[in-house]
């Protein structure tokens, strides 16, 4: 199997738009009202000439934050035994929460090499707001928007020099 590349962060900050624009099709379900993603979901990616396999992370079934919060723990875990690249998303609308930190924290103890990314920058107003993530220490920061695409050539970029 090709180079695992995880997408994580908490509910409804855009991971399952991220992950269709990646592999082109409308493969995750994307539930607009509480952002749920069935499972785990597996596809590939060609990049820069490089192919690997992108997992949208997921499957929260109840609205509870105690689900939520044992839920990303463990999918980040995951994601930390087996990605060769992490990508972070988070989401400027609602800029850093309690919950984002804390995958924050699990994700800097990791030697996986993490890309943040800030989604929903829909806007330059946005591109202002999205500077306060910066705050989470990770070198590499993208500002993208998912729905539009922009900015997420230079994820793509990002991913593939690290694979
Ligand atoms: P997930 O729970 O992290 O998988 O999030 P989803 O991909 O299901 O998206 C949650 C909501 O955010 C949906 O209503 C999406 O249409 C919306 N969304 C995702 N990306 C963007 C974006 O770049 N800009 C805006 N404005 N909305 C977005
Ligand atoms: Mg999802």
């Amino acid at each position: 199997m090709s180079k695992i590349v995880a997408i994580v962060g908490r509910p409804n900050v855009g991971k399952s738009t991220f992950y269709n624009r990646l592999i082109g099709e409308r493969q995750a379900i994307i539930d607009n009202v509480s952002g749920v993603t069935r499972d785990r979901i597996y596809g590939t990616c060609e990049w820069n000439g490089k192919s690997f396999t992108v997992v949208d992370t997921g499957g929260f079934v109840k609205n509870s934050s105690d689900v939520f919060e044992s839920a990303i723990r463990s999918q980040v875990q995951i994601a930390i035994e087996e990605a060769a690249v992490i990508v972070f998303i988070t989401d400027v609308t609602t800029g850093i929460t309690d919950l984002d930190e804390e995958v924050a924290n699990l994700l800097r103890r990791a030697n996986t090499p993490i890309i943040l990314c800030v989604n929903k920058v829909d806007n330059h107003t946005r591109e202002i707001s999205a500077n306060e993530f910066w705050s989470l220490g990770f070198e590499e920061t993208y500002f993208l928007s998912s729905i539009s695409g922009s900015g997420t050539g230079e994820v793509l970029d990002a991913i593939t020099e690290k694979l």
